[in-house]
């Protein structure tokens, strides 16, 4: 950070833009609606790859990337997306202040070919702030298909900026966007068309701009920050103030001036209600006149087969229906896909824990450095590797190809409802969604939810989705003690169908608890909120595969191996201390015995659990280590020993439903605890986080005991 750019003499870094060093290199912007692909413009002029994904709101912070034209670099800034100006919510008011006071050099402002007249009230918006923008008029491929026809130069001419057509998908499209802002960027004036509103506010505005423009010294755009004095918004004042280190509230002529605008605008019966209105008419007018001519619709074709499709996948009868299949769909691909590698990566990677031991032994090693290191660290990370790497490098892509798909605003939509039932907002179903994959991302996913008593009520019940990390601890259980060992397509299909009902079972908790919430620590009535259906967008498998496998998989995978080894190290010597003939281990197992017994499960699992705090993939492990800790060491290559393991230990049915309920509801993993805190800012709601779930598993394990011991006696 550091960075003093621009003319204007504003720190970038005092307003908290977090911009990196960028030396001489101009900075874009780009800005639009949700879900119109400013990301996928991004990692295509940027090369990096930003989330993107069909559904609104997944940016939500500010992505940087360098981009290179022919001459010149730049710096690009994908801010999140948003309608509007008016900074409504947490990703609006990012896009707002950034475009306001993160003073880029140009902005690109991307819009959607299908739905251009929308989309150009934000076009307008930033034209009345800025002159450095460029219009990409991206989906141009959807536009085409649909029969939508855009005039590009006549456009261009109306609005007084360049306007390029693209689809982002394909790089070369964007070449011409590319020249635009290098002759944006190379001081080439440009004169944007700027709306007039009506003579009334026309007149308030030039009552104080003279005095706006003098005291801001030509820092941001008086006209525009006039109009926000109007429209009473102390909010982006106050910013203005803090980040210009100047007073308005101090000075006496703005003072007067604003009462002269305020009493005009009065006498005009124009009221602030009104006020807003005529300036939201004024850019949906303003729009209209642009669009008459120059963009043609074939209304016949647009939009029927979209249409048709919501008309089964959101009606009552089968949204839910298809919701179930494609979850149970979803599993039995990954589990039946994953099956076979995860056996042959564990059996490469345990004849290379044979042939470490070997090596250690043929140059004199202790035993000991043999147990830290490879029955310890290596056998872990085997463990981790080979359990998890197969089903994640299957399931995230399937979950992406229903992202990109279009589907996921669907589900959002089929759950709105309960959500309102539990006084939370509909877009909950979407972070939930995201929780699958990881609860951290689900959590920082939230920020989509613009009510902050919403956004906690979501904070809050995200882990009982299960993630990645503990997916593998259900299958195992499920796989030994439900379904078999036996394979074949009937087992793999009870598998899923028995995960879909775990799965079930945290949803209905999210449920539950979000309800219960809303009507004790975090009462209100749910906030109205309109999610956009996007259009059903063909996904591009082969990216899809590569995106979720670099971005999502390894990442996941990455997290887990470097907690892995650690942890690895230390649980061996934890299994291998003694006091007296038990192990250090055990003997933290006894200790916590009682209290398990009590929940159904035993002081080892427990344990697991406990130590499994920094990465949930990990509870296995522990619990196969401190098993044998006596014993002969056991390969971990087949599940039929380790559910003899488990049974000689005193494993039931009982046990492993318990185990289930607890893997799908205790405490979140450390990253997913941080991430709570940064994000709520409190150490308050970080601990009901962590509280909340642990004391929902502990109560449904000890009920479910107590019930399951009374039938059986
Ligand atoms: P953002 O929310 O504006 O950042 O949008 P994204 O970049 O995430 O894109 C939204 C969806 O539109 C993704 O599924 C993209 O693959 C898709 N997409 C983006 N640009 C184009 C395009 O030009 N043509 C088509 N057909 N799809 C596109």
């Amino acid at each position: 950070m550091g960075l003093t750019k621009n003319s204007t003499g504003i720190k970038a870094s005092d307003t908290n833009f977090n911009i990196k060093n960028v030396g001489a290199k101009k900075i874009i912007a780009i800005a639009g609606n949700p879900n119109v692909g400013k990301s996928t413009v991004f990692n295509s002029l940027t090369g990096m790859r930003q989330h993107t994904g069909n559904w609104p709101g997944k940016t939500v912070t500010n992505a940087q990337g360098l981009c290179k034209s022919k001459n010149k670099s730049y710096l690009m800034v994908d801010i999140p997306g948003t309608y509007s100006l008016s900074a409504r919510s947490a990703e609006e008011e990012v896009a707002r202040d950034y475009i306001c006071f993160g003073n880029p050099d140009a902005v690109v402002v991307v819009c959607d070919a299908t739905c251009l007249e929308r989309n150009l009230n934000l076009v307008l918006q930033i034209t009345e702030i800025t002159s450095n923008v460029i219009v990409c008029i991206n989906l141009m491929d959807e536009a085409e298909r649909r029969g939508v026809d855009i005039k590009i130069p006549e456009l261009s001419k109306r609005l007084g900026v360049p306007v390029i057509g693209t689809v982002a998908r394909k790089k070369k499209s964007l070449a011409p966007l590319l020249k635009a802002i290098d002759e944006i960027t190379s001081a080439k004036e440009i004169f944007p068309l700027r709306v007039r509103y009506c003579p009334e506010i026309e007149k308030a505005i030039s009552i104080i701009e003279p005095v706006i423009r003098k005291k801001t010294e030509g820092k941001i755009n008086s006209r525009w920050l006039s109009l926000k004095f109007l429209e009473h918004e102390t909010g982006l004042i106050e910013k203005t103030e803090k980040i210009l280190s100047i007073s308005f509230s101090d000075d006496a002529t703005i003072i007067s001036s604003l009462e002269s605008a305020y009493s005009f605008l009065d006498e005009q019966g124009i009221s602030r209600e009104k006020l807003e209105e005529e300036i939201a008419e004024t850019f949906v007018r303003s729009a209209e006149d642009i669009c008459d001519g120059v963009v043609v619709f074939d209304e016949n074709t647009y939009n029927i087969r979209d249409r048709k499709a919501d008309r089964i996948l959101t009606s009552k009868w089968a949204g839910y229906p298809v919701m179930l299949l494609l979850l149970v769909l979803v599993f039995w691909l990954t589990l039946t896909g994953a099956n076979y590698p995860s056996q042959l990566i564990s059996g490469l990677l345990f004849r290379v824990q044979d042939f470490f031991t070997l090596c250690l032994r043929n140059i004199g090693a202790p035993e000991w450095v043999n147990g830290v290191f490879v029955l310890g660290a290596y056998r872990v990370l085997a463990w981790v590797v080979s359990v998890m790497l197969p089903p994640m490098a299957i399931f995230f892509p399937l979950f992406t190809l229903l992202e990109d798909l279009g589907y996921l605003p669907r589900v959002a939509y089929n759950l709105d409802k309960p959500f309102r039932r539990c006084n939370a907002c509909g877009k909950q179903a979407l972070t939930m969604c995201m929780g699958f994959g990881c609860n951290a991302a689900g959590i920082v996913g939230c920020r989509i939810i613009d009510s902050p008593r919403e956004r906690l009520l979501a904070v809050l019940t995200n882990s009982f989705v299960p993630c990645n990390g503990r997916f593998p601890v259900l299958i195992a259980v499920l796989t030994m003690f439900f379904v078999g060992t036996a394979g074949g397509i009937t087992s793999s299909l009870l598998s899923s169908v028995l995960l879909t009902i775990v799965i079930l079972v945290g949803i209905g908790a999210t449920f539950g608890i979000t309800f219960l919430l809303s009507k004790t620590i975090l009462k209100g009535v749910p906030s109205s909120f309109t999610l956009e259906l996007p259009p059903y967008r063909m996904p591009q498998i082969g990216k899809v595969i590569v995106r979720s496998i670099f971005d999502r998989t390894l990442f996941v995978l990455g997290r887990a191996v470097a907690v892995a080894i650690p942890a690895g190290i230390i649980i061996w010597i934890m299994a291998n201390v003694r006091a007296g003939d038990i192990s250090l281990l055990n003997y933290c197992a006894q200790v916590l015995d009682p209290f398990a017994n009590l929940m159904g499960i035993d002081g080892v699992i427990l344990i697991a659990f406990i130590l499994g705090f920094p990465a949930n993939e990990i509870v296995i492990p522990i619990i196969i280590m401190a098993y044998t800790a006596q014993g002969t060491i056991l390969e971990l290559d087949s599940i039929v020993q380790m559910k003899d393991l488990f049974i000689n230990n005193g494993w039931t049915w009982i046990t492993a439903i318990n185990v289930m309920l607890f893997c799908l509801m205790h405490w979140p993993c450390s990253t997913t605890l941080l991430t709570v805190k940064k994000e709520t800012g409190s150490w308050k709601w970080t601990a009901l986080a962590a509280v909340i779930p642990t004391i929902v598993g502990v109560c449904a394990c000890m009920v479910f005991t107590f019930i399951a011991k009374l039938f059986i006696v």
